[in-house]
């Protein structure tokens, strides 16, 4: 599992850094947070438009979304035919539908529009949660949570019963085998069941109790850090570097990364404010990589 940060600026691109997109590969697939402009030119060489199967958008500021239009375009020059599912927040389905209607806009693939207040997508693997942020207009934050996994073979154990060779794919796959007349259960040799990860993204939100509720313990937040004081802040619905620093304390997480940062600041000045109220939070950087 890994996430891409394709784009890390807030509002304007500037030369280091483009509009919001984040991609997240898990098992073969690619689900895309935010498609702000240039969003398909970060893809090149690191994420294959062919892969992505989702695309979440927080909200319809244009720097979240502007970057839909060429990637859709490139996707059916690449003569695409999986259909694509596209979610947002309230108002989604109106705004997308006004601009595929735009110019000759000539998508030949299926296109499925959702709106997503507080819903959950349920998946073999995996489920996409969202929840509203506090934004001025309608905005939601996301969890991507990994289902619970199987706990890991106890090795020892399994050997000692007679389990070896191609025994330990057929436990697996039929939950139980009998070995000499003896039913063995996949629970008798596999530990605990191990908790999934869970990725949580808030853009663009002032500080929201939401997010510290759904970001409870999770492996990695994902939140803006826009501004570094509340001068620059200047009642817009954002969120500063103490405050985002603050929220992930609150909630718990493993790792902050902050992102949506203001080209109005250099980035030390906004890891040193970072370490100042959370040491070892992540400012992403376009292209940086994380593995999880
Ligand atoms: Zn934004
Ligand atoms: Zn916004």
């Amino acid at each position: 599992m890994k996430v891409v940060f394709l784009g890390t600026a807030a509002g304007r691109p500037t030369r280091e850094r483009s509009l919001p997109c984040i991609a997240l590969q898990f098992e073969g697939e690619t689900i895309l947070f935010d498609c702000g402009e240039n969003a398909q030119r970060q893809m090149i060489s690191v994420v294959s438009p062919s892969k992505i199967g989702r695309i979440f958008i927080s909200h319809f500021h244009g720097d979240h979304y502007l970057g839909l239009g060429g990637l859709l375009q490139t996707m059916s020059l690449n003569k695409r035919e999986t259909p694509l599912s596209i979610y947002g927040p309230q108002g989604t389905i109106e705004y997308l539908k006004h601009y595929f209607a735009s110019g000759h806009f000539g998508v030949r693939f299926d296109i499925s529009l959702f709106e997503m207040g507080e819903a959950t997508i349920e998946e073999e693997l995996y489920s996409i949660r969202s929840f509203p942020v506090d934004h001025g207009v309608p905005t939601i934050g996301f969890v991507f949570e990994e289902k619970e996994k199987r706990g890991r073979f106890l090795e020892k154990k399994a050997k000692s019963l007679g389990i070896r060779g191609r025994l330990f794919s057929d436990i697996e796959e039929k939950g139980q085998i009998e070995i000499d007349g003896r039913v063995i259960t996949l629970e008798e040799v596999t530990g605990p069941p191990r908790k999934g990860r869970k990725v949580v993204y808030s853009a663009d939100t002032l500080p929201c109790q939401r997010v510290v509720e759904m970001a409870h313990h999770c492996d990695m937040l994902i939140h803006e850090g826009t501004y570094l004081n509340d001068e620059d802040r200047h009642g817009t619905y954002h969120t500063t570097v103490s405050e985002a620093c603050e929220i992930a304390k609150k909630a718990g997480v493993k790792t902050l990364v902050l992102t949506h940062v203001s080209q109005r600041y250099e980035e030390e000045e906004i890891k040193e404010e970072a370490e100042k109220w959370l040491p070892g939070t992540v400012i992403a950087r376009d292209l940086m990589e994380i593995e999880m």
